[in-house]
């Protein structure tokens, strides 16, 4: 099964409000499973939310690492009920390629949705699964992560073999996002 395109930023799908999935059928179980393929074929994507393939309803998926053992949990109309202390990391996301920055998550989470058979789901969570459901909880009301990211921590990761972990940051601007990331939605459109 083909993968999606992914929204790049300066998308304006990517500013709009998602709507409440009121019908839960085999279209929406077919978006979610390419969803699903196309967050696998990133290799990197660690959450991906319906705005960012072009729907604009209230689907995210969401997963605790980057590794295609780890199961994708798939959320229809997520609402986030309760958080719980803060975490600031780096955090990325798949509409804006290689860019990185640092931004305050809560630390614990709890959000109800319902599962695609329809059955009310509720998933706790902590750390990096906290952060990536509050992050794609956003996309579906239009809030991107550089919104609430530190404005001196922007940077974008570059390939380097003398780095520890083959890769470093290097810092950017909101302009220089802005420049880049219109031109790269340019390539792709
Ligand atoms: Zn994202």
């Amino acid at each position: 099964m083909a993968g999606l395109q992914v929204r790049i930023y300066g998308d304006t799908i990517l500013r709009k409000k998602a709507k409440l999935v009121r019908n839960i059928d085999d279209e929406l179980r077919h978006l979610i499973k390419q969803m699903a393929e196309t967050m696998r074929a990133s290799q990197i994507g660690v959450g991906l939310a319906a705005p960012q393939v072009g729907r604009l309803v209230r689907v995210a998926i969401v997963r605790e690492d980057a590794d295609d053992d780890v199961p994708i949990h798939c959320l229809i109309n997520p609402r986030l009920v309760e958080q719980e202390e803060e975490q600031t990391g780096s955090e990325g996301c798949l509409s804006f390629p290689t860019l990185r920055a640092d931004v305050q998550r809560p630390l614990r989470v709890l959000v109800e949705a319902l599962n695609p058979d329809g059955d009310e789901i509720h998933l706790e969570a902590e750390g990096l699964l906290a952060r990536v459901l509050a992050h794609e909880i956003d996309h579906l009301n239009g809030v991107l992560f550089i919104d609430r990211a530190e404005r001196d921590s922007l940077g974008w990761l570059i390939p380097d073999e003398d780095a520890d972990d083959g890769y470093r940051i290097e810092s950017t601007s909101l302009d220089q996002v802005h420049r880049k990331l219109d031109r790269l939605r340019q390539e792709t459109e």
